[in-house]
């Protein structure tokens, strides 16, 4: 089932309102190119505001109420939550909140206004959001729907892969230790100004160590503002299987700073970017190794 929506003029696209997982994916199917999903439409209004061709249909997805659960399983302990979430839950929903890290990252993006609509889908499926990053650190998974059926895939290989626009993205399953002591998992976002402003970058990282020390697994993202995202894999083989107190923090900083693909503009150099990215990073691996 699906309700059509009146349009003021010829030209003004159909918005389609599917009330189904399933019919949403067989209206893309359906119309193609020509159709597009849109879930809080901030990321869209602006591109299209900028030139990007408004497509002829809009399935809007605002009816799903499926996409917007979110449930944690304690057995698996997997995080999952829907597409349609909107970036301010954090505020609200008592499972969010359980999980600072998360918070901190939904509540650096934009400002209130825009949270409230825009979603965790639309900000992984625009590509260039500050989530992916973050969740890539955090080895999370998409959930993806067609007319054909159910696919996950980790994020950092889906967004490495040329993007597939007849996906619907149902779900983001996060895995999470809720006892984080053997593990540090961190997330900043660097600005202009302390007010809203697009960001110089954000580094997001999550380092898990066994009892001797050794660190046994490491996950460390850029990404922020025009700094395409990236995972930072010459630094991540750096450090594992390293003990945590012999470090080489010059190393470490010098690797991050050179495979580090920082953006440049009038503003901030991908010199200044890199440092920035360095430090920080140094600075969160040593709030947990450095010796007193
Ligand atoms: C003033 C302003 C400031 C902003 N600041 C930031 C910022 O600091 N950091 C940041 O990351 N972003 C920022 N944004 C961008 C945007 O608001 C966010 O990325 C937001 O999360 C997008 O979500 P949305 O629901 O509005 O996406 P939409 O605009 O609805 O969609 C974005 C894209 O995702 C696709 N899509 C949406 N949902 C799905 C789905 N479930 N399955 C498949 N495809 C889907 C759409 O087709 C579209 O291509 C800002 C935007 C504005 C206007």
């Amino acid at each position: 089932m699906s309700n059509q929506v009146d349009t003021l003029s010829a030209e003004s696209p159909v918005i389609l309102m599917p009330t189904s997982i399933e019919k949403a994916v067989e209206l893309k199917s359906h119309y193609g190119l020509n159709g597009e999903f849109v879930s809080g439409a901030t990321l869209l209004q602006l591109q299209w505001l900028n030139g990007r061709k408004t497509p002829e249909q809009i399935i809007s997805l605002e009816q799903l109420t499926e996409l917007k659960s979110i449930q944690f399983d304690q057995h698996k302990g997997e995080l999952s939550i829907g597409a349609l979430t909107p970036l301010g839950s954090y505020q609200t929903h008592k499972i969010l909140k359980e999980f600072p890290i998360i918070c901190t990252a939904l509540k650096s993006i934009a400002a209130p206004g825009i949270r409230n609509r825009g979603t965790i889908g639309g900000n992984i499926m625009g590509r260039v959001g500050d989530l992916i990053p973050f969740l890539s650190a955090l080895s999370a998974k998409l959930v993806f729907q067609d007319v054909k059926g159910v696919k996950q895939i980790e994020i950092w290989d889906w967004f490495q892969q040329t993007s597939n626009s007849d996906f619907l993205l149902s779900h983001i399953l996060i895995p999470l230790d809720r006892d984080m002591l053997e593990s540090h998992t961190f997330y900043r976002k660097v600005g202009r100004r302390e007010t809203f402003t697009a960001a110089i970058l954000t580094v997001s990282g999550k380092i898990k160590w066994d009892e001797e020390g050794k660190i046994i697994n490491a996950k460390l993202a850029v990404g922020g503002g025009d700094n395409k995202p990236m995972r930072l894999e010459k630094t991540e083989q750096l450090i594992i299987g390293r003990n945590a107190i012999h470090l080489d923090w010059k190393t470490i900083f010098s690797t991050v700073a050179e495979e580090f693909v920082a953006a440049e503009d009038a503003f901030v150099s991908s010199s200044y970017r890199k440092k920035v990215a360095a430090n920080l990073i140094v600075a969160e691996l040593q709030s947990q190794f450095a010796k007193e």
